[in-house]
């Protein structure tokens, strides 16, 4: 039934991200929109909800996850060795039976962890590289089943490689053709260097071709000799699709030179790629060959921030062959990356913040994203009123507003002493 009311829904008394002098707004909904944003707004609405001056923040993005295999850690056994080549092999042995339903069932159930934790976009991985192309169709049919309160954007990826066997490229083909939003690939995982450069140019050419972003999974080795990070540049660089082109993981930057690490930074510059960094998993996956000094494993994240580089940070895995554990709570994220990436003064712990929210969104070239009049209304109340305590407390968002409805109400935590001290 359609309110004759002027809102639907009011948020009052909330801080705007990046509003430093501690002003509140009221903020007016209407149609699933954000029609106005004011001192105060003097109306009344149907729901209203008072921030009492908590940060209003826009929904968390995820960039980077693996929806198709979040969910199975253990299954059918666990990673002993702790290193990406063993979860490939334990997934392909996961991928022989999997079907639609559970596909749907595991993945509806992290999107749904996913929100309550305020995050209303998400990224997810398919993997292309098996006949039936089971997990693209079941995630297709999941993004349909959402789209009131999610954005799921699939990348067709092709886990085994472009080249590792015949068939695997006619895959990847069909999976765009299929409807998936953006081109994957694995290059450090081809088996000749050749083959890497050649999927990567394949990828931007059939990008093109099918009108779809790119998202490739980029030199997730320590081996300083994986670099495919050029190639990815060069091409963007030749095509002008640096926008809508994400390198992510790019842990082997950690590890190169640093003569070749600053050439390299001016080509990114010129190429204006985005990058994924997953400081959660790349923490624990790599500097697993290496005694000690045991390297971090995480792609120079500062420095690609500080040279006006795009970069945001993905959860990767949530309960998989890869990582056992993740809870979808972008904040753990953010936490991580402020750790490793050695991001801890202020400026930095808001840049992290940024790169779960509004860095993501640039990423996943969203452009109705964000507090502001006119667009969609989702949106955050968080229990902290700075991106500094919400990365240190890394609690649920009091409210999250999905297209202009409530979608979740979370109760603090209380504690109570019993003991007087
Ligand atoms: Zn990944």
């Amino acid at each position: 039934m359609m309110s004759n009311r002027e809102y639907d829904l009011l948020v009052r008394r909330g801080k705007l991200l990046g509003q430093v002098d501690g002003k509140l707004v009221d903020i007016g909904i209407k149609n699933r929109r954000i029609t106005k944003i004011a001192d105060e707004i003097a109306d009344n609405a149907d729901v209203e909800l008072d921030a009492e001056g908590r940060l209003v923040s826009p929904p968390f993005v995820e960039s980077h996850i693996h929806l198709d295999s979040a969910l199975t850690a253990g299954e059918p056994r666990w990673n002993q060795s702790g290193t990406l080549f063993e979860g490939i092999e334990i997934w392909r042995d996961r991928k022989q039976n999997i079907s639609i339903e559970d596909v749907k069932k595991r993945a509806s159930a992290t999107l749904k962890q996913q929100a309550e934790q305020g995050i209303l976009f998400v990224r997810s991985h398919a993997d292309v590289s098996e006949l039936q192309l089971i997990a693209l169709q079941a995630l297709l049919e999941v993004r349909e089943e959402v789209k009131n309160w999610m954005t799921l954007q699939v990348v067709a990826f092709p886990q085994d490689g472009i080249y590792s066997q015949p068939g695997n490229l006619a895959l990847l083909e069909r999976a765009l053709q299929m409807g998936a939003d953006a081109v994957g690939g694995i290059p450090h995982y081809e088996l000749t260097r050749e083959h890497g450069v050649n999927s990567v140019e394949r990828i931007f050419e059939l990008a093109a071709q099918y009108h779809k972003l790119i998202d490739i999974h980029c030199d997730e080795i320590d081996d300083e000799q994986s670099r495919f990070l050029e190639v990815v540049a060069a091409c963007a660089i030749a095509t002008g699709m640096g926008a809508k082109t994400t390198a992510s993981h790019t842990t082997a930057f950690a590890s190169y030179n640093n003569a070749y690490a600053f050439k390299l930074m001016g080509f990114l510059q010129r190429a204006q790629i985005n990058f994924i960094a997953n400081p959660l998993i790349n923490i624990t996956l790599q500097g697993r060959a290496d005694t000690y000094p045991k390297r971090r494993g995480v792609t120079r994240v500062k420095e690609l921030w500080q040279n006006g580089l795009n970069v945001s940070f993905g959860h990767d895995c949530i309960q998989d062959p890869w990582y056992s554990l993740g809870s979808g709570n972008m904040l753990d994220v953010a936490h991580m990356g402020v750790h490793v990436c050695q991001m801890t003064g202020l400026p930095e712990i808001n840049a992290c913040y940024e790169m779960v929210t509004i860095n993501a969104a640039k990423t996943l070239h969203l452009h109705d994203y964000g507090v502001e009049v006119g667009n969609t209304a989702s949106l955050l109340v968080l229990e902290e009123n700075s991106c500094y305590d919400a990365i240190r407390l890394r609690r649920k968002p009091r409210y999250v507003i999905a297209q202009g409805k409530l979608l979740t109400h979370t109760q603090p935590e209380v504690t109570e002493w019993l003991e007087k001290t």
